[in-house]
């Protein structure tokens, strides 16, 4: 019986302070909007997208945004619960998030289905729910595709011209961005992300409380870049928000300048899906560190690790240095990330040679993975923990076919995922090692690939179980000819492109990256190519 629990906060909020929280007066706003975040506090403050909302909305002088996050029942602003605001939005970043929507509701006084809510409208956003809103149609009104800024204001301005947003919920069906159930919707995206939302004024939490420390750590999050085009074929976020854009280096620095005075912090987050990609990365970082400030980053691509790029890191912090080679060459290259394993070694003896630890990700199931396969795989990691025994870690998840990627179509089968993580366990014993979950894999590929039917199953989870048959029920691969839960949803990509890319992967041909190879028109009308 798989259930979700929800905890009771461990901590007292009483003990945390925070600096650059928006007050208003409730009494001279028109609108007031609570940003709902479905996970803890920590993760809530490390997410670049969530300061976002509450900024963009708050620079509005007609409209107050306040915070609640889980498990709190009530505003972090005014102590106000859900139903005492005119819209409630949530920004979700994983599926497991999904559980946590029906309790959020019933905490603050709502129901959770909305055609049996009455009070605020509720609308929803975040790259899962870009790719698949079916599952939780249930619960929401209204759902952003794509990127917040360009669609947020009008949906804004509409509410305060509706008398009951709700009720009226046609009136926003021809917002370009805005998906309501079962309307056709195309994804929208900044196009200069000099003109994004650039929060300077981030929310500083002042405690000692671990729990509520940001998972990134104490550090300013600067919006380097959005969007990646290098095609790797398991990774939904490439696909939903190409093409890369950037921000201009002048920019960057101006923001890191204003945000760490505004913050206090002296240490600058690059954040982006390809931030180590940023074609002047290693004049940022310089930059950055001139002006005496540490520079981390979350995530970063084994091609673009320099050097040049680990020292800036190192001087920020940096212990330990996360890569991803995600499986053995010949799958690697099936999944469109040519990465040789000369390199994969290269940049590991570099990094474990300036004293880094290194982690390694890696993905079991990729479509066609033998046996052998499994075995080159264990060889692979044993020779890169052999380079320096205890320096190097791996974790190993597995593979979850996504929505808007060429896997779309293939199915989960949680005991076949099993057996392999079983295999693979036994040929890297005494390695360290972190496996992830079958089951958990499972629960997450029928949430992003589900339809309304799975809302059920969202409820029925976060109040008491469902056995673990019933998700399995919804786990099967899916007929390329038949239409596809989510076809409602237009991420901008040409209409036959994925099934030319499940082709090629099925034939283990590559589609080199556009940015050093030429476009091949992935989509029909790309940002890149206008300006
Ligand atoms: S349309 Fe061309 S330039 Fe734009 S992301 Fe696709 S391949 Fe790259």
């Amino acid at each position: 019986m798989e259930q979700f629990k929800c905890h009771e906060p461990k901590y007292n909020l009483m003990e945390l302070r925070e600096y650059n929280v928006i007050i208003k007066n409730p009494r001279r706003v028109d609108l007031r909007v609570a940003s709902c975040y479905p996970s803890p506090y920590s993760t809530a403050m490390s997410s670049l997208g969530y300061h976002i909302i509450y900024h963009f909305l708050n620079s509005r002088e007609d409209t107050w945004c306040e915070r609640i996050i889980h498990p709190h029942r009530r505003s972090f602003e005014s102590g106000s619960p859900l139903r005492d605001f005119d819209v409630v939005s949530f920004t979700i970043h994983y599926e497991e998030d999904y559980f946590r929507i029906p309790a959020m509701f019933r905490d603050g006084g709502l129901e959770p289905r909305r055609d049996e809510r009455t009070g605020p409208l509720v609308i929803a956003g975040g790259p899962c729910i870009t790719s698949n809103p079916l599952p939780l149609s249930d619960f929401i009104d209204l759902f952003i595709i794509g990127e917040a800024e360009p669609v947020l204001d009008m949906v804004m301005d509409r509410c305060l011209e509706l008398d009951d947003p709700r009720r009226e919920i046609d009136e926003f069906r021809d917002i370009r961005g805005v998906y309501v159930p079962d309307s056709p919707a195309e994804r929208v995206i900044v196009e200069n992300m000099d003109e994004a939302c650039h929060p300077v004024r981030q929310i500083v939490p002042v405690t000692d409380d671990r729990s509520l420390t940001p998972s990134l750590g104490r550090s300013f999050l600067l919006g380097v870049s959005r969007g990646c085009s290098r095609g790797c074929r398991f990774c939904m976020s490439g696909y939903l928000y190409r093409p890369k854009r950037e921000t201009s280096l002048r920019k960057l620095i101006d923001i890191s300048e204003r945000g760490c005075e505004a913050t206090g912090y002296s240490k600058v987050s690059l954040i982006g899906a390809a931030a180590s990609d940023y074609s002047r990365i290693d004049e940022l970082c310089n930059e950055l560190v001139d002006m005496g400030l540490m520079v981390s980053m979350p995530s970063l691509r084994i091609e673009s690790v320099t050097p040049e790029l680990m020292e800036a890191l190192i001087r920020g912090g940096l212990k330990t240095i996360t890569m991803a080679p995600e499986s053995t060459m010949k799958l690697r290259d099936r999944l469109n990330k040519p990465i040789t394993d000369s390199m994969v070694f290269e940049k590991t003896r570099k990094a474990l040679e300036m004293g880094l630890r290194v982690k390694m990700y890696f993905l079991i199931g990729a479509p066609g993975e033998s046996r052998e396969d499994l075995e080159e795989m264990a060889r692979l990691m044993r020779d890169l923990s052999e380079i320096r025994r205890g320096r190097v870690s791996f974790s190993v998840n597995p593979l979850i076919p996504k929505p808007h990627t060429p896997l779309q179509w293939e199915g989960y089968d949680a005991r076949e995922m099993k057996q392999r993580i079983r295999f693979l366990g036994r040929l890297v014993r005494g390695l360290p090692v972190r496996m992830g979950s079958p089951r958990g894999g499972l629960i997450q590929h029928v949430l992003s690939t589900g339809g309304p039917e799975i809302g059920e199953l969202i409820e029925r989870a976060s109040l008491s179980g469902v056995p673990v048959r019933e998700w399995e029920a919804h786990a099967g691969p899916r007929d390329p000819c038949a239409r596809l839960p989510w076809h409602n949803i237009s991420v901008g990509l040409r209409e036959d492109f994925l099934m030319e890319e499940y082709i090629k992967m099925k034939d283990d041909r590559l589609t080199p990256w556009c940015e050093e190879s030429g476009c091949y028109g992935c989509m029909d009308s790309c940002p890149s190519l206008r300006h």
